[in-house]
């Protein structure tokens, strides 16, 4: 049974229709990219995993059931998460942790291993207000694993820092990802591709890649079209380049690869 399975999966604001029938599953174990470009509906399809947005059709199941408070299972990273400076980031845990209603001994405990597992050790006492960027996705981080959840989804974690930062929180990452299941969504495919085994390409609400990075390059033999993706014809070409796929062509922002 896969831990997450997500089947026709649709979402439609007026007659936009941002998600439209999409099947994917993630095992235990696994680390998934959910890659696209800006507005391709990787938020929305993340929020409907959380029960934060209402499903227009489809369905999802955690462990082969419907659960109606995903957030119990599930370790989230919004793309802008909101912290209280006026906390330490050991309040802030121990704060979250309470509303998960981890008994305080073990929540203690906790929270010590999680900021020395993020790399926050030395500055758990510290105001959150003097935290750097990179320091307050590590708290996210920690905050979204309190829980100890089946699934960490995190959106865009690194996509606002800078070329450093980013580097630094997907070496962390690459740590986190040998003992969770992650769901890591991203418009950057090079980090994708640097942290995860499998691939979901998604563009204008629509799945045009699931597999790994073998099964896509398998599947690219056959024409893929990748519209207003600058990002991901950059790939493309690269698979060119590699001798992977035939040929590719570019008009306007739109990617046909042979
Ligand atoms: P991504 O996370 O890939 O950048 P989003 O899921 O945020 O994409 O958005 C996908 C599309 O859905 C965009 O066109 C966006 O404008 C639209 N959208 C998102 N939320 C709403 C909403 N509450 N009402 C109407 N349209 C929305």
């Amino acid at each position: 049974m896969h831990l997450l399975q997500v089947s026709q999966l649709q979402k439609r604001y007026g007659d936009h229709e941002v998600v439209q029938n999409i099947d994917f599953h993630i095992n235990q174990g696994e680390c998934v990219a959910l890659l696209g470009p800006n507005g391709a509906g990787k938020t929305t399809i993340i929020k409907m995993i959380l029960d934060i947005n209402k499903l227009t059709g489809g369905q999802i199941l955690l462990n082969g059931k419907r659960h109606h408070q995903m957030r119990k299972f599930i370790g989230y990273l919004p793309q802008h998460p909101t912290f209280y400076p006026w906390m330490t980031g050991k309040e802030l845990l121990a704060f979250l942790g309470g509303l998960s209603n981890i008994e305080k001994k073990t929540l203690e405990q906790r929270i010590n291993e999680l900021l020395e597992l993020v790399g926050l050790g030395q500055v758990g006492n510290q105001l959150i207000a003097t935290y750097s960027g990179g320091m307050k996705q590590r708290l996210g981080i920690a905050q979204a694993l309190i829980h100890q959840p089946k699934l960490l989804i995190m959106d865009e974690p690194v996509s606002a820092l800078d070329p450093l930062g980013r580097r630094d929180i997907l070496e962390l990452l690459k740590v986190i990802k040998l003992k969770s299941t992650i769901l890591f969504s991203t418009h950057i495919l090079h980090d994708a591709e640097e942290l995860c085994d499998k691939m979901l390409i998604i563009n204008k609400g629509r799945l045009l890649v699931n597999g790994s990075i073998n099964q896509i390059i398998e599947q690219t033999q056959k024409p893929i079209f990748i519209i207003q993706a600058p990002r991901l014809s950059d790939w493309t070409h690269k698979l060119v380049n590699e001798d992977i796929v035939e040929s590719i062509e570019l008009t306007g922002n739109a990617a046909k690869v042979r």
